[in-house]
């Protein structure tokens, strides 16, 4: 099979993804073997190849990089009994967890400290074939296309546990800051709750984007000029996917007292005046339940995931256009395209 591999980090404009024929995986126990029809390309996917994630990652080299995958089952391994082969599935990062740890038996088994991720510690999908967990994998509903789903198992998991995080209600402000692969899911359904979502990104394309996509309002941070920017106090929540430390900054000023920044970037979040009693948590994935919930929202036709698709053999070239800001929604990778 040809699948696009990591054999040494460097930038990716010396293209260290070799697309290459390497041996086809044998699903173990517990495990499937899928073809792989559609795989989004997510920033961390950037800076694994680049060198530049979390320590220790990727796990070990050569890796496939690639977390949100969908594919049909064509092996499955020894004691799968919930897939058979023709089933159409999705992977998401969270390739497996303990299951027996506090975090995974109390409802939050995206935290596990002995979880495999997906492309980093196991192959992922930027590749013809690839195994997936059956006990992770998630049935894909037949009204969702696969380019159109695949997005859903790394930005739509990930936006629907930062939206649940900021616990929004009916009639509430919330602002969403970053409008991009995961900023323009979260503002959609922050927007199912009820609430008033506001968008805020320097980018007039972006705030457009978010208009379209139901936002009430698309400012732009203060400071910045060819927009408003919101009033401070003015929101009950926010949201940040804006790669800005500046960003957490305006998040903190917008919100009323007592209100909660969710941060799905990592950033430094600096002096908080406790006076305000204000939250700033960190969301990261979700679970198993999570991605059902996203499908569930997603079928309905409330979800629209802005994709560009490219054929797999162009991973580096993707992740050239990504690095250099020249992609118009989440790039999305099709083996055989
Ligand atoms: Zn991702
Ligand atoms: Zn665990």
């Amino acid at each position: 099979m040809y699948a696009a591999v990591l054999r040494a980090p460097g930038p990716v404009e010396n293209q260290p993804l070799d697309y290459i024929d390497v041996p086809e995986p044998v699903p173990g126990p517990g495990e499937v073997a899928i073809t792989v029809l559609a795989c989004g390309v997510c920033r961390s996917n950037l800076h694994m190849v680049e060198g530049d994630w979390l320590p220790a990652t990727p796990a070990a080299l050569p890796i496939i990089p690639g977390h949100e995958v969908v594919g049909r089952v064509k092996a499955v391994g020894p004691g799968v009994e919930n897939l058979t082969v023709g089933d159409r599935i999705g992977v998401q990062p969270i390739w497996s967890t303990c299951g027996v740890c506090g975090h995974c038996v109390s409802g939050h088994e995206q935290r596990c400290r002995r979880r495999q991720i997906t492309g980093e510690t196991r192959d992922g999908g930027y590749a013809e074939v690839m195994l997936a967990n059956a006990a992770f994998a998630c049935k894909i509903p037949d009204s969702l296309a696969d380019t159109e789903a695949a997005p859903l198992f790394c930005p739509g998991i990930t936006a629907y546990g930062a939206v649940k995080k900021a616990l929004p209600r009916p009639g509430q402000n919330v602002a969403v800051f970053g409008i991009g692969g995961v900023g323009h899911l979260a503002l959609q359904m922050a927007g199912l709750t009820g609430a008033h979502v506001n968008a805020v990104s320097r980018s007039l394309k972006a705030r457009t984007l978010a208009e379209q996509l139901g936002a009430r309002g698309a400012y732009v941070p203060a400071g910045i000029d060819g927009g408003l920017a919101l009033r401070d106090g003015s929101q009950d929540a926010a949201i940040v996917f804006a790669p800005s430390d500046h960003a957490v900054a305006e998040a903190l000023r917008v919100i009323k007292p007592g209100g909660r920044v969710v941060l799905g970037v990592a950033q430094s979040v600096g002096v908080m005046d406790i006076g305000d009693e204000k939250t700033v948590v960190g969301t990261v994935l979700g679970t198993r339940q999570d991605m059902a919930d996203v499908l569930n929202i997603a079928v309905d036709g409330k979800l629209h995931a802005v994709h560009e698709d490219f054929p797999l053999s162009e991973a580096n070239h993707v992740l050239q256009r990504l690095k250099t800001g020249q992609l118009h929604g989440r790039a999305v990778l099709v083996p055989g395209a």
